[in-house]
């Protein structure tokens, strides 16, 4: 029988997988400096979590959730999305207590039952940030910036950066209204999911990808000139902080995402070398979740940045770097058991002095072994065959230059790290 990975899920192969690491590291490296602690939380929450957070009438929660019973009948869900976790860990573990703002750090795999298609996954892989108990527009300009700073890291800086502000409890409705108003004559012409989401998510439509029913959308009055005073000042303020950190933005009347916590500031960069799926980060405010998952209200920031997409980004744009993994620092080449149980303890304090190596496990010809190495990009080859063994030292190839050295039992260890310290190839 052959098994292949479940559709829309993929394996993240070792050379991938490098890349992956190295993409962490750099923004672990940069949120540091912005105050930003890692929390890892389940993989799967109590189904209501996410029903209560991400709301009932998002595509989400009504068609894309891994629910399941588990051998207790509890109703669990695999997470679709981090932030209702991080609230509720926020909220379980009383860290508004310990710490006045928090600002969170997660990564991990999201699952999502969607049509799978370049860039869009079942199993995707999400580096996300919030921040709570800061309601300062400065939050929401700061983070935005440290995403677009971050991609610009990574060598990424052909972007587009989107923002808008879909209010608040008290503006949200009028801005619904205007929508229901100004879209009531086109209804029967919307596709079916229009007219759905027109009586329970109206603010939804907007999202729509079907040519026909976006043509109805041109000449739709912006929300932005009709926020309520505190979302209209805190839409200016973002704008304030956002020129003064010099983002290139383009407000986007349109930009509503698919969660139904935001209010105020909604977010999203997308990138100009993908296709369909170009969305690399997505976010914004969401100042009432703490509040409606039981905890006192706190204002809110957060976003994601979609793993998947950022390395097709870097393979599209040929920034793929080299990593340190795709080399060793040295290859032996043993030519006998005797010889191997003397490469065995070399390689253990070499390794213990934080060099990689690696020997042929079976005997094989020097030439086959020197193209293994060479296959390996190992810097040196160190070779150990019965005459080396007698003499007790042995001997050291550098594989670009060809140079080759004699080196002796006495102080070995301390005479290769030298040799690969000299060596100028400092790969990531
Ligand atoms: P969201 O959680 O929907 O705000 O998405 C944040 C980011 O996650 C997006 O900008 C994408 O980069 C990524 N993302 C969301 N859904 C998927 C998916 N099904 N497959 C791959 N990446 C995704």
């Amino acid at each position: 029988m052959n098994y292949t990975a479940p559709r829309g899920t993929r394996d993240i192969l070792p050379t991938e997988s490098a890349v992956w690491q190295w993409i962490e590291n750099q923004t672990i490296e940069l949120c540091q400096k912005y105050g930003f602690h890692e929390i890892r939380t389940p993989i799967f929450e109590q189904t209501d979590l996410f029903q209560r957070a991400v709301g009932e009438a998002t595509d989400i929660v009504s068609k894309e959730m891994y629910t399941f019973s588990d051998r207790g009948e509890r109703s669990l869900t695999l997470r679709p999305e981090g932030t209702a976790s991080i609230v509720r860990a926020y909220l379980q573990h009383q860290l508004a207590a310990t710490e006045k703002i928090s600002r969170l750090l997660y990564r991990g795999p999201m699952f999502r039952y969607e049509r799978p298609q370049a860039g869009r996954y079942r199993q995707f892989y999400q580096l996300g940030f919030e921040i709570l108990g800061a309601a300062s527009a400065l939050v929401d300009a700061e983070i935005i910036s440290m995403g677009i700073d971050l991609l610009a890291k990574l060598g990424i800086t052909d972007l587009t950066v989107s923002i808008n502000s879909v209010g608040c409890d008290v503006c949200r409705p009028v801005i619904r209204e205007q929508l229901r108003g100004f879209l009531q004559e086109s209804l029967p012409q919307l596709c079916d999911d229009c007219r759905y989401r027109f009586e329970k998510n109206p603010l939804r439509i907007l999202d729509c990808k079907n040519k026909t029913c976006q043509n109805y959308f041109s000449g739709l009055p912006s929300s932005t000139k009709i926020l309520c005073q505190s979302c209209g000042e805190h839409f200016s303020s973002l704008i304030t902080y956002l020129d003064l950190l010099k983002v290139n933005y383009a407000v986007d009347d349109f930009l509503v995402r698919g969660l139904d916590y935001y209010t105020k500031t909604v977010f999203e960069i997308r990138s100009n070398q993908l296709g369909a799926q170009n969305a690399i980060c997505g976010g914004g405010r969401y100042d009432n979740l703490v509040h409606e998952l039981g905890g006192q209200p706190t204002p809110a920031f957060g976003f994601a940045i979609g793993m998947d997409r950022l390395y097709m980004v870097l393979e599209q744009l040929n920034h793929i770097p080299t990593i340190k993994t795709d080399i060793i620092d040295f290859y032996f080449m043993t030519m006998g058991e005797k010889e191997r149980q003397w490469a065995c303890k070399i390689m253990h304090d070499l390794r213990n002095n934080g060099l990689s190596c690696d020997i042929n496990y079976d005997i094989a010809s020097i030439k086959t072994l020197f193209r293994d190495a060479e296959r390996k990009k190992a810097l040196f080859a160190i070779i150990i065959g019965e005459d080396e063994l007698d003499k007790q030292a042995i001997s050291v190839k550098n594989m670009k230059t060809r140079e080759q050295y004699n080196i002796h039992a006495e102080n070995m260890i301390i005479e290769l790290i030298k040799l690969r310290k000299e060596i100028n190839q400092v790969p990531i």
